[in-house]
């Protein structure tokens, strides 16, 4: 089969292990010829994720970024800029809020946290693009990984659903500054997956319980399925496609409730 993202280059912000959303697209676009820059947030993960980037060959960039450090940012596109020059597409799979705030109630947000998870979880983001889009040269494809709790009330999620929202609202203003210059921008809107991330949500089973029995196809999703959905983003199939939400769910999100008959035992 024809390899879709032979000869790009993309960068991957969000790889913690081997469970990470980032992994499930980061093995997608290397087996499709991609070249890829990885950032981990500190020392300790790279214990983890150096046995996982060994996996895909020489070639394989890999630097410390902590996005909320101007500093550790300004060295990411630096080297990226020195070592390859441009780039063709960006993975951001980067989220935090503090533990204690995600469970109870959202009314009982601090404002350091509020402004804490709007740093990592949303401004991020935009700062990513800034920097990415000086250097795409021929176009480029951006894609953010969203949740539904963004949309809908869903429980513990508190301030991470308003954050999810504001990420989600930032995609569509970067699609069309974006745009004209042939780079497009989406975000995935994944459905439940036990990450590390994850099980930092309160009552995080019993949300993953809730899915496979309320969705369409009545089964959680996996980083392989966000995988797939994520190189078609990025590849040239949706080159008519930005400013999307693009949900990878199961179906989850199009159901008011099943017919009983239509689930099954
Ligand atoms: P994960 O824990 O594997 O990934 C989260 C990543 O964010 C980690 O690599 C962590 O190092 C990074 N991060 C946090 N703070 C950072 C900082 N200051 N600087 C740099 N990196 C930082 O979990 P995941 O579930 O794969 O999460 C990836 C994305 O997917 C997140 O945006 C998350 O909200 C989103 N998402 C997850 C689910 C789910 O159920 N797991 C569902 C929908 C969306």
């Amino acid at each position: 089969p024809t390899k879709l993202l032979e000869g790009k280059k993309g960068l991957v912000l969000g790889l913690a292990n081997d469970r990470s959303i980032a992994w499930g697209i980061a093995k997608a676009a290397h087996d499709h010829g991609a070249q890829l820059a990885f950032t981990y947030q500190g020392d300790a993960l790279l214990k983890r994720i150096k046995p996982l980037i060994d996996t895909l060959g020489d070639g394989t960039l890999l630097m410390p970024c902590d996005v909320t450090r101007d500093a550790d940012m300004d060295a990411t596109f630096q080297t990226l800029k020195d070592t390859w020059g441009s780039l063709d597409f960006v993975v951001h799979s980067v989220a935090f809020s503090d533990k204690e705030q995600l469970k109870g109630h959202y009314k009982d947000t601090t404002r350091e946290n509020f402004l804490q998870t709007m740093d990592i979880s949303v401004f991020s983001f935009t700062d990513v693009a800034k920097r990415a889009s000086a250097l795409m040269n021929d176009g480029g494809s951006m894609i953010t990984l969203t949740y539904y709790g963004a949309e809908r009330v869903m429980p513990h999620y508190n301030v991470m659903g308003v954050a999810k929202a504001a990420l989600e609202a930032s995609v569509r203003y970067l699609a069309a500054d974006l745009g004209a210059r042939g780079i497009r921008v989406n975000a995935i809107s994944a459905g439940p997956i036990k990450t590390l991330a994850a099980m930092g949500i309160g009552d995080f089973r019993y949300i993953l319980k809730w899915n496979e029995f309320n969705s369409p196809l009545q089964r959680n999703v996996s980083i392989e399925d966000v995988g797939g959905s994520g190189l078609y983003l990025l590849s040239d199939l949706s080159r008519g496609v930005t400013g999307e939400v693009h949900h990878v769910d199961s179906g989850y999100h199009t159901v008011g409730m099943l017919n009983m008959e239509s689930v099954s035992e």
